[in-house]
């Protein structure tokens, strides 16, 4: 694999606007390449060189703008509603300007009354003609997720799909054949070979894909081809940078039948784009992100923290 000079790596650090995963504080590196390009390297920080390998592929990829051409020019995104009371819940998609809702279900000491009541207020804000789509994140059970899917389709008035229900793919797989509402794998796809396994077991109707675990654009648009599912891009909570990467994914995806979740520039405090990649409309654009040097210079990350990501880029490269 090509080296990058050390002298081309950004490290920047900022802040989450609310505790995510565990963190408070992103570490992100971005790669200067040639003709003013950029790539997002921004494997979580418990991941070892194996793991980081195939999001550093996608961050030269995107460095030297080895992007497929686009077949559309804007992507519709989703707004996301934490596992939040239903008056918030209605406040946030009004505020979101989206036509699609992606709901968190199966809060960990939450009864199934207040999903759907989050899902009736969801409803209510959307109208008839908006799209819900509910996100368990693996927390139920196989007969929790049966029960739950059913009502939580009613009190939606109708749900596109079901995400990651169970977390074994085996289990979505028995979820999937028991309930009428689609299913999409998320946590399932995490490695190259997991969207394989997926559509083996016939576990999913709808593959989750984000572009850096995969190892670029061009390999998640090989496994899309392959794997023949409908793809939703998502993000792995990065700065603009990275989400045009998802962006590009999706613009040259041949059929893109869902809102991507790419809207998530906002759980950052600070971004990196001289326009930040903020949906207006429910909609973002397609194209590389301009990067503002006065905001690599103000979220530079500390000079042990640039040691560490060298370090790191140098064990995967080895
Ligand atoms: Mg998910």
């Amino acid at each position: 694999m090509r080296m990058t000079e050390t002298s081309d790596l950004q490290v920047l650090s900022i802040p989450l606007r609310t505790r995510f995963r565990g963190i408070t504080v992103r570490e992100v590196a971005l790669l200067r390449g040639g003709a003013a390009g950029w790539g997002e390297w921004s494997p979580f920080l418990e991941y070892d060189a194996a793991v980081a390998a195939p999001w550093l592929a996608c961050a030269r990829e995107a460095a030297v703008g080895d992007w497929p051409a686009p077949v559309r020019a804007t992507i519709p995104v989703n707004v996301t509603v934490p596992a939040v009371g239903p008056e918030q819940a209605h406040a946030i998609v009004l505020r979101g300007g989206c036509r699609t809702a992606k709901v968190k279900v199966a809060e960990p000491g939450q009864s199934l009354a207040e999903a759907e009541a989050r899902l009736e207020a969801v409803r209510d804000a959307l109208g008839p003609d908006g799209r819900i789509r509910v996100d368990a994140n693996g927390l139920w059970d196989v007969d929790e997720a049966v029960t739950a899917i059913g009502a939580l389709d009613r009190a939606a008035g109708g749900l596109e799909y079901a995400e990651q229900p169970v977390a074994s793919v085996e289990d979505l797989a028995v979820v999937r054949r028991r309930v009428a509402v689609p299913i999409a794998a998320d946590e399932s796809i995490r490695r190259a070979a997991d969207p394989y396994r997926v559509r083996d077991l016939e576990a999913a109707d709808v593959a989750v894909l984000k572009v850096q675990p995969l190892g670029g654009v061009r390999a998640c648009l090989r496994i899309a081809e392959d794997i023949g599912l409908p793809v939703v891009v998502s993000s792995a909570l990065e700065t603009s940078v990275g989400i045009a990467a998802g962006l590009a994914l999706a613009a040259a995806l041949p059929e893109l039948p869902y809102a991507c979740g790419l809207a998530t520039v906002q759980l950052l405090t600070d971004d990196v784009a001289v326009a930040p990649l903020v949906p207006v409309g429910g909609l973002l654009p397609v194209g590389a992100a301009a990067v503002d040097e006065a905001a690599v210079a103000r979220l530079a990350a500390s000079p042990d923290r640039v040691a560490h990501w060298q370090a790191r880029l140098a064990e995967v490269d080895r």
